[in-house]
């Protein structure tokens, strides 16, 4: 769906991004992570055809941004970090404003709105943008990105600011646009949000990308995963013991099944039996401070 190919973006001496390989499939949400100022935006605006790179390529949907700009945009939706709204219109006037620009004729237009607007639950239709919440302005933002029905959405932190209630109900709402299709590339700075719905992640650091995987690859290559085992004996053995309970915390599968085993071979009781694995955060900071990441 999405390719780029050395993808750079230069202000004047400063490498804003640098080099970038990166390709999201059809149907899938990718998130991209990074510090401040790691060239996230920078890299969605170059896809989403607001600024050209410096050198490199852009390939979407099997066509050249370069070459068919004007084509690819209609079917692509960019939601931007900030988007200011026409204050004084109202919700209804202010979609049906941009299906106009769409080109969407009245009658499927004022349908979309009506849809969209039910499917993100924002019943204020005839308040004014100005008026609105916060949260309530992220999702008039998000309808009109999906006004024109795309099927490539970007989208530049879209919860940025937003309650977690609100946040969780847009982190969602992204899953379902999945299920119905939409290919997705994401910033966000919320990183359990992003190990909770994207498909693969890539991770910017100064204006590179650093990894871009599964969690699942993610986590085998740069985290860890813990087991844990909680149980009775009765017998005094070389395990950590608390109260009346063993525990043995191990990386290795292999001593926990040996355990297991001992337990069910001499009648112990069985307490608890858990595996903890790396969060993404974990994750990232790790690799952020590994110095022989870039
Ligand atoms: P954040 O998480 O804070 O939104 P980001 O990862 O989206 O950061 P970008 O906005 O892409 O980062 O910026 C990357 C770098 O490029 C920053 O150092 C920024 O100052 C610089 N930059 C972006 N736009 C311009 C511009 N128009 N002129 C000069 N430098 C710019």
């Amino acid at each position: 769906m999405i390719k780029l190919k050395g993808v750079s973006k230069f202000y004047d001496q400063f490498a804003a991004v640098e080099a970038l390989d990166l390709e999201v499939q059809d149907g899938e949400i990718m998130g991209i992570i990074g510090h401040n100022g790691a060239g996230k935006t920078t890299t969605l605006k170059m896809i989403a055809g607001l600024i050209e790179p410096t050198s490199g390529m852009i390939e979407i949907m099997g066509r050249s941004l370069a070459k068919d700009s004007i084509a690819i945009k209609k079917s692509l939706g960019f939601l931007p970090e900030e988007s200011p709204l026409y204050e004084s219109m109202n919700v209804s006037e202010y979609l049906l404003f941009f299906s106009e620009l769409y080109g969407l004729p009245k009658r499927i237009a004022l349908d979309r709105i009506e849809a969209i607007l039910d499917s993100l639950n924002l019943e204020e239709r005839q308040k004014l943008t100005g008026e609105l919440s916060k949260g309530m302005k992220r999702k008039v933002a998000i309808a009109r990105a999906l006004l024109h029905d795309p099927a490539l959405l970007i989208l530049d932190e879209p919860n940025s600011g937003l309650d977690p209630l609100t946040s969780f109900f847009i982190i969602d709402y992204l899953k379902k646009l999945k299920g119905r299709g939409k290919t997705i590339l994401l910033s966000a700075h919320n990183l359990f949000h992003v190990e909770y719905i994207c498909d693969r992640i890539a991770i910017m650091k100064q204006g590179k990308l650093l990894i871009c995987d599964t969690m699942k690859e993610l986590v085998k290559r740069l985290g860890k995963r813990e087991y844990q085992v909680i149980f009775r004996a009765d017998q005094e053995l070389d395990y950590e013991k608390k109260d009346d309970n063993y525990s043995l915390k191990t990386a290795d599968i292999g001593e926990i099944a040996a355990v297991l085993k001992q337990i069910s071979d001499r009648n112990w009781t069985l307490v608890d039996l858990s595996m903890r694995q790396s969060a993404l955060e974990e994750i990232y900071i790790n690799l952020m401070t590994d110095a022989t990441y870039v």
